[in-house]
């Protein structure tokens, strides 16, 4: 579905992404991890097209999109999750749903037209979904941490995406919300049959998720396998252990 080939992005003089090269297939759970700084986020920012990269090409369903804008990208079906939370904390969950909603399924006149209904419903439908619906008319910034990022997901669920990428997830969150949350992530690629491509952190998280796992180290794809192989990866645990 996503197809990397020889992505490479610099900052300046930082080396963020060098020649990296993965796939994510359709319909599958693929995690990408790797030590604070080994150019995580910028995968993401470039596939989405938060920024221009500097050699490489990026297909999506075998189309070049490096050279997209973020919108374009968006009404393919392809959308990003942050690392940090990005609600509005003083409108309440519903609210930061129907404003997530983008272009591509509702058009403004919808928003206040025929269709406010049937949004609203699907609304509730997926703060029911994520656990969140007897939350739904409290303001999002009076929600815990971890139901925060449960409502973003929610939020990105709300266009209907064929692809998420997910940022970090399970960040910050109490562990016992995470297996919620894990759950979740399941249920939406079994379920509604979404693509997730996801960053994590937490190796036991990513080992119990994905079905393909990538391990970048400086900027650069160190090892790629199924969880048991990247588990006994001597080149994954050092990188782990020593920090880069
Ligand atoms: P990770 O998500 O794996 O922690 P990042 O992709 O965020 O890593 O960062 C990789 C490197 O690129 C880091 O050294 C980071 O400081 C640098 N970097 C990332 N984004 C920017 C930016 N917008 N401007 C400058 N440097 C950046
Ligand atoms: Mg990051």
């Amino acid at each position: 579905m996503i197809v990397l080939k020889d992505v490479s992005k610099a900052f300046g003089g930082v080396q963020a992404n060098k020649k990296v090269s993965l796939e994510v297939e359709e319909g599958k759970i693929t995690g990408l991890i790797g030590p604070n700084g080994s150019g995580k986020t910028t995968v993401f920012n470039s596939i989405v097209g938060y920024h221009p990269i500097d050699e490489g090409s990026i297909q999506f369903r075998g189309q070049e999109i490096s050279e997209m804008p973020v919108q374009s990208i968006a009404r393919l079906g392809l959308l990003r999750t942050f690392q940090q939370t990005r609600i509005y904390s003083k409108m309440n969950c519903v609210e930061n749903m129907l404003i997530s909603t983008d272009n591509r399924n509702v058009s403004l006149w919808d928003m206040f037209g025929s269709r406010t209904s049937e949004i609203q419903d699907k609304a509730e439908h997926l703060l029911e979904f994520v656990g969140l619906y007897r939350k739904r008319t409290l303001k999002a910034g009076d929600l815990s941490f971890g139901q925060q990022k449960l409502l973003e997901f929610a939020m990105a669920l709300m266009n209907d995406p064929d692809i998420l990428l997910l940022d970090e997830p399970t960040a910050g969150i109490n562990p016992t919300l995470i297996n919620g949350l894990i759950d979740r992530l399941h249920r939406a690629n079994t379920e509604f049959g979404i693509t997730l491509f996801v960053i994590e952190h937490n190796m036991r998280v990513i080992m119990n998720m994905a079905d393909q796992i990538y391990c970048l180290s400086n900027g650069q794809m160190l090892a790629s396998g199924k969880p048991e192989d990247i588990q006994n990866d001597k080149r994954v645990i050092d990188a782990y252990l020593g920090g880069h």
